[in-house]
């Protein structure tokens, strides 16, 4: 006896989400996870018209040219700099993202590693721990109240990080590609000017070809001994050779990082540094930022599948 074809669309999944996600999505698609080879381990491409993946798996031209029904990457995520943008406009795709929801999340992410990295918070976890306390006192640390932060990308994520350090009566400097209205915020003509000006440089600007090394040697340089450098963009917008030689070395005080480049498998020198403090990609990930996500990649899913408009286009199609 022959099974007839399911009706239901399919949805290929690049990479995994929740259950939360997955059990509504069960109800309305067929799921088809990316098998371990590729588009070429799927029965037929013929009928994948949407696809979803992660802000880190992305998806290149090569997955995009392989699946010839491809109208729709559903990014889970708000950067999109994995997916091939030219390609997806190549071939017709629309792009969505996650962007909004994850936004206070993220900037929480870079208040907590610059202030665990001023008031060397972990450090002080292990010095308690380990009983040291009984024996002696703890270094003194740095301040991050009054001190003068420097914001690279004030985006979505830049500016809410910039509003969050303005409640510590600091002073805000920033660099953006595209001018800001004027505000009580400084703008400076260079990444290198405004680390120069700052005690605290927060990376926060778009991943890409564009970005990359966008904080580099020089800029790591003029923020100085006493500098701290807290990345939450991306590991590409800052050139991490450059970084590390610069924490070996002390040229900068330390570093609160929350990506890398080579994410999960980072640079092992990391380990060996006293002055980081290392997180695992954790800007979005609470409970209900990871929920709103999900919800916001289902929606656009069944926007798609309605033919209605996507709420959270990245790329439209072309008529
Ligand atoms: P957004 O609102 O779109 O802001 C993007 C920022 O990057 C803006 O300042 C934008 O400048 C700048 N930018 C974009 N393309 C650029 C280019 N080619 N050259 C120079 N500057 C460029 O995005 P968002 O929501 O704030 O997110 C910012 C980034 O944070 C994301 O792209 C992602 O990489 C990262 N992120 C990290 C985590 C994490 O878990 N650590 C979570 C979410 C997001 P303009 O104003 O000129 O456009």
């Amino acid at each position: 006896m022959s099974v007839a074809p399911s009706s239901r669309p399919k949805v290929l999944m690049v990479s995994p989400m929740p259950d939360w996600d997955l059990a509504p999505m069960r109800e309305a698609y067929d799921l088809v996870d990316l098998p371990a080879n590729g588009p070429d381990g799927l029965d037929t491409v013929a009928d994948i018209t949407a696809l979803v993946t992660s802000g880190g798996r992305g998806a290149d031209a090569a997955l995009i040219a392989a699946l010839p029904a491809l109208r729709l990457i559903a990014v889970y995520g708000v950067g999109y700099d994995k997916v091939d943008l030219e390609a997806a406009a190549r071939h017709n795709v629309a792009v969505t993202n996650t962007p909004d929801v994850l936004t206070a999340d993220v900037a929480d992410m870079a208040l907590a590693l610059a202030l665990a990295l001023a008031r060397r918070v972990v450090d002080g976890d292990a010095f308690a721990r380990s009983g040291a306390w009984a024996k002696e006192s703890m270094p003194l640390t740095a301040s991050v109240s009054g001190c003068k932060v420097g914001i690279v990308g004030l985006g979505r994520i830049g500016e809410a990080i910039a509003r969050r350090f303005a409640g510590f009566d600091t002073e805000i400097g920033y660099w953006n590609r595209s001018p800001k209205p004027p505000s009580s915020w400084r703008a400076f003509p260079t990444p290198a000017a405004l680390a120069a000006w700052a005690d605290i440089l927060v990376v926060a600007v778009a991943g890409g070809g564009d970005t990359v090394g966008l904080v580099d040697a020089s800029t790591i340089a003029a923020l100085g001994r006493d500098g701290l450098l807290v990345n939450i963009s991306r590991g590409t917008t800052i050139d991490e050779a450059a970084l590390i030689a610069a924490l070996e070395s002390g040229a900068i005080a330390g570093a609160g990082l929350d990506v890398f480049l080579n994410e999960p498998a980072i640079d092992p020198r990391f380990f060996r540094l006293g002055n980081v403090v290392l997180s695992p990609h954790q800007g979005s990930a609470t409970m209900a930022t990871r929920q709103a996500m999900g919800a916001l990649v289902r929606a656009n899913l069944a926007a798609h599948f309605a033919g209605e408009a996507l709420p959270t286009a990245v790329v439209r199609r072309r008529k």
